[in-house]
């Protein structure tokens, strides 16, 4: 009868890991078909900016109840800025709405994997998760050429999702490079 007991223990156990591993598993997939929706705005953003003579990035502040508070485009030939990085543009008129400097909760949503300054700047504004498109080889401070979220620098535990519409985000960023040299 221990036995049984013990075996009937086991199986409600078992079921009960494994329906909290489907939970998982859906939320998983529910986040992902969110992060492609905003990751298609910040792909639209870049277009129209690409078309303005600007290197194709935009970006994206959600909240976290899901609401955009948020947008910013590369402006760095238009206002002669180095700083005017999409990222930089977007962060900058999220703390402004929000009349807070704190962007803790909320996700920043990029095409093109953040430089060291616009890495700065997300550590800085406290942003808790980063979902970036594409690897930066050339100055990409989050993992391909730096890692500055996992660096002593960082004093805040920053979530990275990379690679949300990686392909789309990096011909963008092709397709404006050969236009040029046309
Ligand atoms: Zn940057």
């Amino acid at each position: 009868m221990a036995g049984n007991v013990t075996l009937s223990r086991k199986i409600i156990d078992y079921a009960w890991q494994v329906n909290n591993f489907r939970s998982e598993i859906e939320r998983m997939i529910n986040n992902l078909a969110i992060h492609q929706i905003w990751m298609d705005q910040a792909i639209v953003l870049a277009k129209e900016v690409g078309a303005m003579g600007e290197i194709p990035v935009g970006a994206v502040i959600v909240n976290s109840f899901g609401e955009a508070i948020a947008t910013g485009v590369n402006r760095k030939e238009r206002d002669q800025d180095p700083t005017a990085h999409a990222e930089i543009v977007a962060i900058k008129a999220a703390a402004r709405l929000l009349q807070d400097w704190h962007l803790t909760g909320s996700t920043l949503y990029v095409t093109l994997e953040p430089c060291p300054m616009c890495a700065g700047a997300i550590l800085q504004a406290r942003i808790s998760t980063l979902v970036y498109g594409t690897d930066d080889p050339k100055s990409g401070a989050i993992r391909t050429v730096a890692n500055l979220p996992d660096s002593p620098v960082s004093f805040h535990n920053l979530e990275v999702i990379a690679g949300i519409r990686d392909l789309e985000c990096q011909e963008l960023l092709q397709d404006w490079f050969k236009n040029l040299r046309k």
